[in-house]
């Protein structure tokens, strides 16, 4: 199954009309090439201009926890509310004049609706900066390099910076 979706008797069908389809499928999500297992309901309204979209999907992908490099998977809810604009007329066939909005979303001239670009543009926008194994992730020691989920280092916890105001607080009360 594809984000794509032939529309061609939906839209010329009277408008309000939906059509349920739903997807489960692999698509590159985001930046990195990530691969992303996409799944959810795809109700298609028929509008005076077009197609409306009203999707509800759940994202998967493969990440790497920002902190301590462990690999997890990210799983995103994606909402897509978005009207797609007819290129021809769903009857003639003719060519439509495109829309005053050039970042509108089109249907194809074979009438065919292509989630995929809004997909990845609600993934861009829900997906975490940082993404974490859990949200208390010590990360690795940055002396040693130790996973410090595991257990912790033999190193210095004074060379963590964290502790910096405080060593050199130590020292001013030890000078006094
Ligand atoms: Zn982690
Ligand atoms: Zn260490």
């Amino acid at each position: 199954m594809t984000l794509q979706f032939d529309v061609s008797l939906l839209s010329q069908e009277e408008i309000g009309a939906v059509r349920k389809h739903s997807v489960d499928c692999d698509m590159l999500v985001g930046g990195n090439a990530k691969h992303g297992q996409i799944v959810g309901g795809v109700p298609l309204l028929s509008t005076v201009e077009g197609v409306f979209a009203k999707a509800s999907l759940s994202g998967t992908a493969a990440d790497q926890c920002s902190r301590c490099l462990e690999d997890i998977h990210v799983t995103l809810q994606l909402e897509i509310q978005e009207e797609f604009i007819s290129s021809v007329d769903p009857v003639s066939g003719a060519q439509l004049a495109p829309p005053d909005d050039p970042d509108a979303f089109r249907i194809d001239a074979i009438q065919i609706l292509n989630l995929e670009e809004a997909v990845r543009q609600a993934w861009i926008s829900v997906r975490p900066i940082q993404s974490l194994c859990e949200p208390g992730c010590s990360g690795l020691c940055s002396e040693c390099g130790k996973n410090l989920n595991q257990s912790p280092c033999a190193c210095s916890p004074a060379l963590d910076e964290r502790w910096g105001p405080l060593r050199e607080l130590a020292q001013e009360m030890k000078g006094t």
